[in-house]
């Protein structure tokens, strides 16, 4: 479809700032006023280089991110940045951080910086990530940078929307290493461990090729070994390394066996219309229920024994059917 000329759409692919900002901020309130915009971009996107990086709080991101950015732009490139707390209830509190942390980049036009905030019930995170990473590539980002904070399943599944992602951890954090065992290893393209000031540095590098040399049989296979990189953020130590890996992750994705590749980006837009989907499907039967106050009556009636949850749910898909 396209675009009218006065259209955010229009104003997006313009690069215009505030129209970016507007559509980011219907696409995190789950307005759906931002689909008809959203369709309308969505050809215009795919030339972004989209990288995530993750971590738990403190390990040093966003000092990363500052400098990651500070290189893209020696280089003359444009870069966007998304802030994803899904953790922390004071957004404000977030969007400030970043401010003040990113300060070297806020009068900055080639950096547009956002955090997002959807604090949905039912999730949302996922899909408004990746709504809001179609507008900063339509609106013309060479990179687009999503940082995310801690390791559950809400980061590996925004992961998925990256086409690099960086996992950052710090000396000391076995908490840390036991959770990239756990499922953080296969989405992580490049491993960092900053604040190699500290002590232990060492020992966190080791434990980290133990675990990529237990997996050495797939990424044979992919032609993509994970390089391991150590980094003072602060001192900007080991930046040009990541940032120069970052940009080879790139190429490698770009000499990809064409077939991988429609694999990798089916894959890609398989799960980003499911977000879709399992959103819509939510908002449709809460509509049908009756809404969040319903459904609160009927978790109160089950608190008090006067129902039970599998009564409830039973109910509950009679009238979401129509047979009720
Ligand atoms: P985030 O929560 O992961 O985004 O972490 P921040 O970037 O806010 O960093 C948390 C704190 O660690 C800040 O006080 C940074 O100045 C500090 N920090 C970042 N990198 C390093 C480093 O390499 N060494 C040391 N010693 N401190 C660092």
């Amino acid at each position: 479809m396209a675009p009218k000329d006065d259209s955010l759409a229009r104003r997006v692919l313009k690069g215009d700032i505030r129209a970016t900002a507007k559509l980011i901020r219907l696409v995190d309130d789950n307005d759906p006023e931002a689909l008809p915009e959203l369709a309308a971009l969505y050809p215009h996107t795919g030339a972004a280089h989209v990288i995530g990086i993750t971590g738990s709080p403190g390990v040093g991101k966003s000092t990363i991110v500052d400098k990651i950015v500070g290189k893209f732009r020696e280089d003359g490139k444009t870069v966007g940045i998304l802030a994803v707390d899904p953790t922390s209830p004071f957004t404000g509190g977030a969007i400030l951080g970043d401010r003040i942390r990113m300060q070297r980049h806020f009068l900055d036009s080639g950096v547009f910086i956002r955090s997002m905030a959807t604090r949905g019930q039912f999730g949302g995170l996922t899909r408004s990530t990746a709504d809001a990473v179609v507008a900063l590539d339509a609106m013309g980002k060479d990179a687009i940078i999503i940082e995310t904070v801690g390791v559950g399943q809400d980061e590996v599944d925004i992961a998925h929307s990256a086409h690099t992602t960086v996992l950052v951890t710090i000396p000391g954090m076995g908490d840390d290493i036991q959770a990239i065992k756990a499922g953080l290893m296969e989405i992580g393209d490049l491993f960092v461990v900053n604040k190699s000031d500290r002590e232990g540095a060492g020992k966190t590098v080791r434990e980290l090729q133990f675990m990529l040399h237990m997996s050495s049989e797939r990424y044979q296979e992919s032609g993509w070994e994970p390089p391991i990189i150590q980094t003072i953020g602060v001192a900007e130590q080991g930046i040009d390394d990541l940032y120069q890996e970052i940009l080879r992750h790139r190429e490698y994705l770009k000499y990809l066996d064409k077939n991988e590749l429609k694999r990798r980006e089916r894959l890609k837009i398989k799960r980003q219309l499911f977000e879709l989907l399992k959103e819509g499907v939510v908002n449709e039967i809460m509509k049908k229920i009756g809404g969040d106050e319903v459904l609160d009556g009927i978790v109160n009636d089950i608190l008090d024994r006067k129902s039970d949850p599998y009564s409830a749910n039973a109910e509950l898909l009679k009238r979401i059917s129509g047979s009720a």
